[in-house]
């Protein structure tokens, strides 16, 4: 029940990531949601939020799960 709740946060917005994959990116902070398993990336201000897509690139399609 409680996975439940974990899986609306995410649909509320709220992804958690998964500590032990997150990695640099340039600058950036990157990693997958613990929970639903997409990619995140840390903001200036601390949220993680979703990545935005690569336009139609196909660079960085590897998809780690836990
Ligand atoms: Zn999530």
């Amino acid at each position: 029940m409680s996975q439940f709740f974990k899986r609306l946060r995410c649909l509320l917005g709220r992804h958690s990531p998964a500590r032990r994959l997150v990695r640099y990116d340039g600058h950036l902070k990157i990693g997958p949601c613990k929970y639903c398993g997409v990619q995140l990336e840390k903001r200036a201000d601390g949220r993680w939020v979703i990545r935005p897509q690569q336009g139609a690139g196909k660079r960085d399609t590897v998809v780690q799960e836990d």
